[in-house]
């Protein structure tokens, strides 16, 4: 797409249209335990992205031949709403909502721990509320701080971000305009812990180095994201804790 007259995505100081530097994620909340009735949730804001997560199971798996006698599947159903962009989105599965859920199925089947529920089904359902670009990495971080809550095994929490090339340079964490009129998205999910990737995609062209740098400045972002995940975690079950201690002195 050609860029609009007059727009200038990094401006004469380096600062992006959003006022971040290139290597700034967008500001990030995340919260688990969102939802009473799903097994475990989670909703994330990655600027103006806003991503709930919910998650069932292990269940008995249907459809019935899926069922996988020596371990789990994960079955992730990604879902864009129509009132979540500008030009309302047709309901409803698509090209696209059907690739970003096999992708974000098959990296958290990587981390979750199959083995030990044979035969079931993880359902994990993520809608997007409201999109500005990089919903695929939002979701993929929301959906593994559910599994989390949701206390199923597991060995990692699955952060990301996307890195990418705007107006010849490489950034971090595309908005909206830089993924419309930029060079090059790189969604990418990194575990920081082990240095493994599970998940990376590529729309448009970067040489070999901007490639590997980009790659670099995405493992960064998902280690800043990691360190939310975790203290999300530890927000919603501290205070649990907290609520059962004062419990007990109530009873004692
Ligand atoms: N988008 C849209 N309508 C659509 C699909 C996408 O407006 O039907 C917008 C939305 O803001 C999304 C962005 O385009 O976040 C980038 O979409 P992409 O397919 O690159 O996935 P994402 O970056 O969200 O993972």
């Amino acid at each position: 797409m050609d860029l609009p007259e007059g727009l200038k995505l990094i401006d004469e100081n380096g600062k992006r249209l959003d006022g971040r530097r290139p290597d700034e994620l967008r500001p990030i909340k995340i919260e688990a335990g969102v939802l009473k009735r799903a097994d475990g949730s989670a909703y994330v804001e990655m600027g103006k992205n806003k991503i709930l997560a919910a998650v069932y199971g292990p269940r008995e798996c249907h459809p019935r031949h899926l069922q996988d006698p020596s371990k789990a599947i994960v079955q992730c159903a990604y879902n864009m709403l129509s009132f979540s962009v500008d030009d309302r989105k047709r309901p409803g599965p698509d090209r696209r909502s059907i690739e970003i859920s096999k992708i974000l199925s098959e990296a958290l089947e990587r981390v979750v721990f199959l083995e030990q529920f044979p035969r079931t089904s993880i359902d994990v359902y993520i809608a997007v509320l409201q999109a500005n670009a990089g919903t695929r990495c939002a979701g993929l971080t929301a959906a593994s701080v559910a599994l989390a809550d949701a206390g199923i095994p597991m060995r990692d929490l699955v952060p990301a971000c996307a890195a990418g090339k705007v107006a010849d340079t490489i950034v971090l964490d595309l908005n909206k305009e830089e993924d419309n009129f930029g060079q090059a998205d790189l969604p990418l999910a990194y575990l920081p812990r082990t240095g493994e990737i599970l998940l990376l995609q590529m729309d448009g062209h970067m040489t070999q180095d901007e490639f590997e740098r980009a790659v670099e400045l995405a493992k960064g972002g998902c280690s800043r994201i990691y360190a939310l995940q975790q203290e999300a975690l530890k927000r919603k079950y501290s205070v649990i804790v907290s609520e059962e201690e004062s419990k007990a002195g109530e009873v004692s």
